[in-house]
């Protein structure tokens, strides 16, 4: 895999990932966007005990736009896009509307009594082919794995930020979850807390270690691989199975 770093016009960093013999990404951004700025924040609701992210901008982001219109096409003439380059086997930016970033914040002023930080973090987009009409499980296994290897880089160098306490990369696929753009893409959050759900399935994990001295998710794989009636697939190391919990 080779990795190729660039920015986008308003000092964005753009990740170019590639299979080597790939033609080197070397594209600018001729666009004119304006500075990248982010009025983001996060307060502290002590009924649940949660972190509430407030970003004032996320109103204006793109939404649904037409197929030819698409920000995450590579660019081609008259028709600029996230993607300088004109093609592209995986590629990750920095999201122009993020929920949390790294750099300078400002926290808008606001009555005493709230507790509240910086979002620190970063928020990115994977787009996982040039190939607007495809999706993931269109993808050949060799794009799928570097999509995979995308994920594991991404996931080790975000959580070396400094303030960064959870990595997730995610697809939400679908309008009916809130999908804005249709091309195939995913997203990273790297979290300056730790989210509710997963605070609850550590403490799961740990009860269940405390009363049987073994790990919930090896017991739960053991158990599906018993049941075999919801074992999608197995290679290797992996197994992919519907829990028999699925909502
Ligand atoms: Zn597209």
């Amino acid at each position: 895999m080779r990795r190729t770093a660039a920015t986008l016009a308003d000092g964005r960093e753009i990740l170019y990932y590639d299979r080597d013999g790939a033609p080197p990404r070397t594209a600018r951004d001729v666009r004119e966007l304006p500075a990248h700025e982010s009025l983001i924040e996060i307060r502290r609701d002590p009924l649940l005990d949660e972190w509430v992210v407030v970003a004032s901008h996320r109103q204006e982001r793109t939404h649904l736009p037409a197929a030819e219109d698409c920000p995450l096409c590579p660019t081609r003439p008259g028709h600029a896009t996230e993607i300088p380059e004109a093609d592209y086997e995986v590629v990750v930016f920095e999201n122009r509307f993020p929920s949390f970033a790294t750099g300078p914040a400002r926290l808008e002023p606001l009555a005493p009594g709230v507790e509240r930080r910086p979002a620190a973090g970063r928020c990115e987009v994977v787009c996982f082919t040039p190939r607007h009409d495809s999706s993931f499980a269109e993808l050949s296994a060799e794009r799928a794995r570097l999509v995979v290897d995308v994920w594991a880089d991404r996931t080790a160098e975000l959580a070396r930020l400094p303030g960064v306490e959870q990595v997730f990369c995610f697809e939400n696929r679908g309008e009916e979850i809130g999908v804005t753009l249709h091309h195939p893409h995913g997203q990273i959050y790297a979290y300056p807390f730790v989210t509710p759900r997963t605070r609850r399935m550590l403490a799961s994990a740990r009860a269940h270690r405390d009363a049987t001295g073994r790990s919930l998710f090896a017991d739960v794989l053991a158990t599906e691989r018993e049941a075999e009636s919801r074992v999608v697939a197995e290679r290797g190391g992996w197994t992919a199975f519907v829990p028999g919990f699925a909502r």
